[in-house]
């Protein structure tokens, strides 16, 4: 097989292990605009392998599934392909991620080797995102760190025991924890690189609370990046292939309420759970004002910006303008709000304008 016909296939696989989603039918498809720390680009993502010696159930991947086609390819093929869709400006960045081929040592140095073949060989300075391989130490997770803009540990699970459901050979406790205070600590050296993660939803039958809970410590212990919430698609073939795909209402849900915690900062336990899940019909940072009605109307002229951003349909972009525009005027009436960018409609039963003008005269 040349190299052209191997990165296809393992560009194609990455969008999988990316995203869960189908296989795409182009090429093409497998690159994707990606916020980077570099800005938004054009990524290539691909896989080292599509061998993989675990055994995950839910996994396109896993060793026992026999439809999967199986490649490899060298470092230095990657690399040459990759600067060719550089050159020719189809691609501005890089996403490696691989299968655990043979050994995670083994399949991490290829991944390093490219990487490094990519800076040393050609020069190139641009985006690469390299995932560190369960299992491997903490050594090569440095090298990954330094050749890298951004490197990913996957947590697929919220914790150690729903992960153990789904893949016995990880662990979050004793692997992938490790890597990612490892990672936290390199990076106090970097500037303009990170840390993120993925974690799946709805595959190992946990509960929202549990996915936001891990969410909030590894913002506020590791300062990972970013957690990404990827709804669970079932794959032909797998032990999980009759397992329900996850609601994306769900994912949605559950980015919302991330966002409030790392923006806004929101506790987990503020939020409402019905048996352990966000409500899917319900914005839950509504919800939680309509819970806490005795900290409501509050003076858009005097609230501080940690009080506004609490108010449904003011975020913190509209609360640093209230805040600015009120340094020489008063806000008299909705429609100065409306031009600050406040969403009146969500925020009327929450704030209180001066006394004489009221919302319902210009809703
Ligand atoms: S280790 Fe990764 S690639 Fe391999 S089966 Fe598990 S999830 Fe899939």
């Amino acid at each position: 097989m040349d190299k052209i016909e191997k990165i296809k296939i393992l560009s194609k696989y990455a969008l999988f292990d990316m995203e869960n989603t189908d296989i795409p039918s182009s090429f093409m498809e497998c690159v994707r605009d990606v916020c980077t720390p570099k800005g938004k680009m054009k990524v290539l993502k691909i896989l080292q392998t599509s061998y993989c010696d675990k055994n995950c159930l839910y996994c396109m991947f896993r060793r026992d599934r026999e439809k999967t086609e199986r490649v490899f390819i060298s470092p230095e093929e990657l690399a040459d392909v990759f600067m060719k869709m550089y050159e020719r400006g189809i691609v501005k960045g890089l996403f490696l991620s691989s299968g655990v081929y043979k050994h995670p040592e083994f399949v991490s140095e290829k991944m390093i080797d490219t990487v490094i073949i990519l800076r040393k060989k050609y020069g190139y300075r641009g985006y690469i995102h390299t995932k560190i391989m369960p299992g491997v130490s903490l050594q090569t997770v440095e090298e990954a760190v330094k050749w890298s803009d951004r490197v990913s540990v996957n947590l697929e699970a919220p914790n150690e025991k729903r992960l153990k459901a789904i893949a016995k050979g990880k662990s979050i406790l004793n692997d992938m924890l490790l890597k990612i205070e490892k990672i936290s600590k390199l990076l106090e050296n970097y500037k303009r690189k990170d840390q993120i993660t993925q974690i799946m939803v709805g595959t190992s039958d946990e509960t929202d609370e549990e996915l936001l809970r891990s969410a909030h410590y590894l913002y506020k212990k590791y300062k990972v990046k970013r957690v990404y919430y990827s709804a669970f698609f079932p794959v032909k073939d797998t032990p999980m292939e009759n397992k329900p795909p996850t609601p994306k209402e769900r994912e949605y849900r559950l980015y919302q309420a991330d966002f409030l915690i790392k923006r806004y900062g929101f506790s987990p336990k503020e939020f409402t759970f019905i048996n352990g899940f966000l409500p899917l019909d319900r914005d839950p940072k509504e919800l939680w004002a309509e819970k806490n009605m005795d900290l409501f109307p509050i003076d858009v002229n005097s609230a501080d910006f940690e009080t506004l951003i609490r108010v449904p349909g003011i975020g913190p972009v509209t609360a640093r303008k209230i805040i600015e525009y009120r340094k020489y005027r008063t806000i008299k009436d909705v429609e100065q709000l409306r031009k600050l960018g406040c969403n009146v409609k969500k925020a009327y039963k929450y704030i209180k304008l001066p006394q004489g003008y009221l919302f319902h005269q210009r809703m």
